[in-house]
């Protein structure tokens, strides 16, 4: 789809004019002031909240993203035993789900407001209980 130059532009005012109001309604901008007060984002994000048009922030660069996924949310219901678990709740025969497969960072382990970076262990973790498994059922 074709941007309209105009329209483009319009937006980014908009936005950076909120940025001189302390009690601005705009969820994006008031989002990253809320992430800011937690001090791990303040030490480790990489630019902190600015205008995108001030000439000292620029050049301006456009980027053409193709997005996938970043994490999947969902997954495959399993049991304990990382046994794939169909519509009726029951084990199907010789199928077991690990990691991203069994759903948000290994079974979602650590629950939906799971810190980034606590994924990978869910994963090992869940992919050595099907390997155990599988072993365990040959
Ligand atoms: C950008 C990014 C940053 C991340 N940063 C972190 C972080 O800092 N810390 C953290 O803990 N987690 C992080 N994660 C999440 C973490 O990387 C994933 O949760 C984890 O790697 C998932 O492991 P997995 O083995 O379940 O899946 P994957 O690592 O996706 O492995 C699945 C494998 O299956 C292969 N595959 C797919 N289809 C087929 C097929 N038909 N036949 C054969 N092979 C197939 C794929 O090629 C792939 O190698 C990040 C994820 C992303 C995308």
């Amino acid at each position: 789809m074709r941007l309209d130059f105009t329209n483009v532009e319009r937006e980014i005012r908009a936005r950076d004019r909120e940025l001189d109001n302390g009690f601005s309604k705009d969820a994006q901008i008031n989002a990253i002031r809320q992430a800011r007060h937690y001090r791990g984002d303040r030490l480790i994000r990489v630019a902190s909240p600015h205008k995108l048009l001030d000439p000292k922030n620029g050049p301006l660069i456009a980027v053409k993203l193709h997005i996938l996924t970043r994490k999947s949310l969902g997954g495959i219901e399993t049991d304990l035993s990382a046994r794939a678990l169909g519509a009726d709740g029951q084990p199907i025969p010789g199928l077991y789900a690990a990691g991203e497969a069994s759903g948000f960072g290994g079974g979602g382990m650590h629950g939906y407001r799971s810190l980034e970076g606590t994924f990978l262990g869910g994963c090992l973790f869940t992919g050595r209980t099907a390997g155990s498994a599988v072993a365990a059922a040959l």
